[in-house]
């Protein structure tokens, strides 16, 4: 093949790229693009976004090759670079496009572009695949043998996803040879939303955290990952969320963290069900006639960490400086809004969608409808209570203190009780509701 231009969305590494390795194995030159898509703003993700692309486009370019950006729409600028590199810039070819790769995701909007390029390279007369590349598993890959188009609960497809044969780890390509004369364009500027200092965003960042990751850490995952204080988690999820780390290599790699992986496992899990559900960000997946309050005040109380209830307003307030938060926290978090103040987790969701680094549509609305009920836990009138959470997983109020300053100096053993807290603690507001 002469040329095959490679459009990026959430595969922004060059390691373990299936439509990448393939297009650099079948074509005699590359061209790996990625449009800004005015219409989806990257918002607070746009310096992670702006560091990745700012690192892709150095390893691309230590092969031989570069990043080509473009701002627009992605299905018509890849079109139109594809008919400039084919007319060339002054009139003669500098190649001929004949197929257009991708890494196939999960989402309506995701799904409605593909279709799109689909049908413009076909009117174009190129080729187009979807690889995969976005999970360990491919959605889809693994369905219930008793029918149906997916796993609705998570336990059996962790059994089958578990012993579902896999592809081959690919390595980087050696070299990626770009047609003469294309202007590569401009990357986007990291700011005003530079990530914080725990998520410098790019591939380079992410394999140097995997490796130190699967030595040191990985073996205290079963003990560590509800430490709030202790922040033991991988924090991988931004980098899984942009593809900086293939999520395939990283289960391959995990062999001796069998609670590790199966983290991973939810991801896919949560992928299939979009893939399956594509309305996972608006509508119930199981409809449950529930009804919500409209309470702005509780809503916007509960968005500052200004509930009064330590342990929520400890999460919230992580998720605004740092734009990530421990799985534990979300949890508590989520289901305060939901099961205590009612409010719909529509509301709740979009909220973290639009702050959260690794904010990605199938795992945020599938874990905001598994906590409110309408997703897929079978047991969708669990409750919780986070007083009694938050004595176990944060025993010394060291989470609490860390992103509460006005509790700073609150003893551990009233920290988590707010109607014990002394009054008067300046500042800090009384409790919304009784926790439980
Ligand atoms: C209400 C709510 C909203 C959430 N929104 C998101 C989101 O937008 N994006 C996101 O990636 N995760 C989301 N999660 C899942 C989970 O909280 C995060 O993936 C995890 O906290 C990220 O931290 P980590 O990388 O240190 O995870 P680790 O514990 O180290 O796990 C490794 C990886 O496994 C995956 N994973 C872990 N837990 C889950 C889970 N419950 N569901 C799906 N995948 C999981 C993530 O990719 C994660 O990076 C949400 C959970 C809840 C309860």
């Amino acid at each position: 093949m002469d040329t095959v231009i490679v459009l990026l969305n959430r595969d922004l590494r060059v390691h373990d790229h299936p439509a990448l390795a393939a297009a650099c194995a079948e074509a005699r030159r590359v061209v790996p693009l990625f449009v800004l898509d005015p219409s989806v703003p990257a918002g607070r993700r746009s310096g992670f976004l702006a560091e990745s692309l700012a690192d892709l486009r150095r390893s691309l370019r230590e092969r031989g090759g570069d990043l080509v950006v473009r701002r627009g729409d992605p299905v018509a600028e890849t079109v139109r670079l594809a008919r400039e590199i084919t007319g060339g810039a002054d009139g003669g070819s500098t190649g001929v496009v004949e197929a257009v790769h991708v890494s196939a995701d999960v989402s309506a909007l995701a799904r409605r572009r593909e279709r799109r390029l689909a049908e413009e390279c076909e009117r174009h007369r190129m080729g187009f695949r979807a690889f995969p590349g976005v999970t360990v598993v491919p959605p889809g890959a693994v369905t219930p043998s008793g029918g149906g188009d997916h796993y609705r609960v998570f336990t059996p497809y962790w059994r089958a996803w578990q012993t579902h044969s896999r592809r081959e780890v690919l390595p980087a390509p050696a070299r990626v040879t770009l047609p003469e004369g294309l202007d590569p364009g401009v990357p986007p500027p990291g700011h005003p939303h530079r990530p914080h200092e725990l998520f410098r965003g790019g591939e380079t960042v992410a394999r140097r955290r995997m490796r130190q990751w699967l030595k040191y850490c990985v073996a205290d995952y079963a003990a560590g990952h509800d430490d709030l204080a202790g922040n033991r988690t991988s924090k991988f999820s931004p980098y899984l969320r942009f593809g900086c780390l293939s999520p395939l290599e990283l289960a391959s790699l995990a062999e001796d963290g069998d609670d590790f992986v199966r983290q991973l496992c939810w991801r896919d899990f949560f992928h299939q069900v979009t893939m399956a559900f594509p309305a996972i960000n608006r509508a119930d997946y199981r409809p449950r006639g529930l009804t919500w309050n409209d309470d702005a005040e509780a809503l916007r109380a509960w968005k500052e960490g200004r509930t009064g209830l330590p342990i929520v307003d400890a999460g919230m307030r992580q998720l605004l400086e740092e734009g990530w938060m421990h799985n534990r926290a979300r949890l508590l978090t989520s289901w305060f809004l939901v099961k205590r103040l009612r409010v719909d987790w529509r509301a709740g969701a979009d909220h973290f969608f639009g702050l959260l680094l690794d904010g990605d549509v199938a795992n945020n609305y599938g874990n905001w409808q598994w906590v409110a009920g309408t997703g897929n836990d079978t047991r969708p009138n669990r409750t919780v209570n986070p007083v009694r959470q938050a004595r176990r997983f944060d025993p010394d109020g060291e989470y609490v203190r860390r992103y509460v300053p006005e509790l700073r100096n609150v003893p551990p053993k009233t920290l988590h009780e707010p109607w014990r807290l002394p009054s008067g603690v300046r500042g800090y507001p009384p409790p919304l509701v009784s926790p439980a």
